[in-house]
C-alpha cells in the first residue's frame, strides 16, 4: 500500500514539475518568428543574393571588369563582358555582369577576391522561383542601391576599415 501511495505521490510531483516548466516558458520572450509575416533582422555579414551596388559618390558601380571575381568563383556562376569603347579598345567597366544565382553557393569568394569592393552579398534571401531563367541576372544593369547600415558598412570597406 505504501509503495502504491509513493508512486501516486511521485506521479503528481513529476506532473507539477512539468507544468512548472511549461508555465515558466509561457512568460518568456519568444525566440522564434512567425515567418514569413515576421522577418528576421539579419547581421551585416549575412549572405543573400550577390549584388553590385551603386556608389552614391559617383552614381555608378565600382566594377572595373578585372575578372578576378569570376576566376575566384568555384562554380562558374559569374560571366563578365568587358565594355568596349568607340576606338575598339576595352574599357575598365563591365558591359554585362552575368550572375547565375541558381548555381551560386553563397561562399563569398568572389566578394573577397574583388579589389574594389564592387560586389557584396545582399540581404535578399527569398529567391525561390519556378522560372529557372529568372535566376540569371545582369548585375551591372541592376543599379542596386544599398540602404541603411548595410550601405555604411559597404562604404567603410572602401577605406579598408572592414575586411571582406
Ligand atoms: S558567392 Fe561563391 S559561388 Fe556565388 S558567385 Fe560568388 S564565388 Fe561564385
Ligand atoms: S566585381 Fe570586382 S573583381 Fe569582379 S570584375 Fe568587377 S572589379 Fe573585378
Amino acid at each position: 500500500m505504501t509503495g502504491y501511495l509513493s508512486e501516486i505521490y511521485d506521479g503528481i510531483k513529476s506532473l507539477c514539475a512539468g507544468l512548472g516548466v511549461t508555465l515558466k516558458h509561457c512568460f518568456r520572450k519568444p525566440i522564434t518568428l512567425q515567418y514569413p509575416e515576421e522577418k528576421p533582422a539579419l547581421p551585416l555579414r549575412a549572405r543573400g543574393r550577390l549584388v553590385m551596388p551603386v556608389d552614391p559618390a559617383t552614381g555608378a558601380n565600382r566594377c572595373t571588369a578585372c575578372l578576378l571575381c569570376a576566376k575566384a568563383c568555384p562554380n562558374g556562376s559569374l560571366e563578365i563582358t568587358k565594355a568596349v569603347g568607340e576606338d575598339g579598345k576595352p574599357k575598365p567597366r563591365a558591359a554585362k555582369y552575368l550572375y547565375r544565382s541558381g548555381n551560386c553557393m553563397y561562399c563569398n569568394l568572389c566578394v573577397e577576391a574583388c579589389p574594389f569592393a564592387a560586389i557584396i552579398m545582399s540581404d535578399e534571401y527569398e529567391t525561390g522561383t519556378r522560372d529557372r531563367e529568372s535566376l540569371d541576372a545582369d548585375l551591372a544593369a541592376e543599379n542596386h542601391e544599398l540602404k541603411g547600415s548595410k550601405l555604411s558598412w559597404w562604404l567603410s570597406k572602401f577605406k579598408g576599415e572592414e575586411p571582406s
